[in-house]
């Protein structure tokens, strides 16, 4: 059982996070629906997972796919919740986690989307992804190259992942206005990619709980927001 103050924290934590991004979107000129927030529920167990969707977060990010799997074995999580598979994924949990049909925010291998196309494939599903575009060329990041990027958009399997477009991080240690750059070169990829191969790639994924912000006064359609909804509730124990 969560007690109900962490309920009630969390849901404080949820509307305020909400109103931010909201904002955020509004002093960009942008429509706050065009942002959704995944709410990355990587550091808590099932049950405060849950407590996350009734608080009113239906888009959930998992950086291990084992997480994903435990948890929907241990609680029925409602049907209009969509998962996402937002960290490094290897290619022999495809088979365990497609079936939750997540979108994958951290395509970093040619091999990779080839696999995600080929398990799609064999399961009848078309699976949405990102490709992650390591910007900062900070080495200790996963992530591809901008010309591995382009490589890999023209080589793309035909069938079974769908490219939605790119997801992206700051290097380590990045202060905002750099993560800012960072965020703005991301786009410019985007758009540049977008329209040499007249390739739709309408999704960013880019911003964390520290840097959000820029993340979206640079286009971000997709927020990956982790411990600011956490706040508060330290007792909740990841799993
Ligand atoms: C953990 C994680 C996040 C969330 O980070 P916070 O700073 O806790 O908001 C976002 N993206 C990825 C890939 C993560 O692993």
């Amino acid at each position: 059982m969560i007690e109900p103050t962490i309920i009630a924290r969390l849901r404080q934590n949820w509307q305020t996070v909400r109103s931010e991004v909201a904002a955020a979107a509004v002093s960009a000129n942008r429509e706050p629906s065009a942002v959704q927030i995944i709410g990355v529920s990587k550091y808590v167990d099932a049950e405060a997972t849950l407590a996350l969707v009734e608080a009113g977060c239906n888009q959930l990010g998992e950086n291990r796919p084992q997480l994903l799997w435990k948890k929907n074995e241990q609680i029925v999580f409602p049907n209009d919740i969509r998962w996402h598979l937002i960290g490094h994924i290897q290619r022999n949990k495809l088979r365990r986690s497609l079936p939750f049909e997540p979108i994958i925010h951290s395509v970093d291998s040619p091999r990779l989307l080839a696999a995600i196309a080929a398990e799609a494939v064999a399961q009848s599903r078309v699976i949405k992804v990102l490709v992650e575009v390591n910007i900062s060329g900070d080495e200790a990041k996963t992530g591809l190259s901008p010309e591995q990027v382009e490589r890999l958009l023209l080589d793309r399997p035909q069938q079974g992942a769908q490219i939605i477009g790119m997801m992206a991080m700051a290097g380590w240690g990045s202060e905002r206005e750099e993560a800012k750059i960072q965020f703005s070169q991301t786009r410019q990829l985007r758009d540049d990619l977008q329209k040499k191969h007249s390739l739709p790639l309408p999704e960013l994924s880019m911003g964390m709980s520290g840097d959000f912000n820029e993340a979206i006064a640079e286009g971000a359609t997709m927020v990956r927001i982790g411990s600011r909804l956490f706040e508060g509730c330290d007792f909740i124990r990841p799993l």
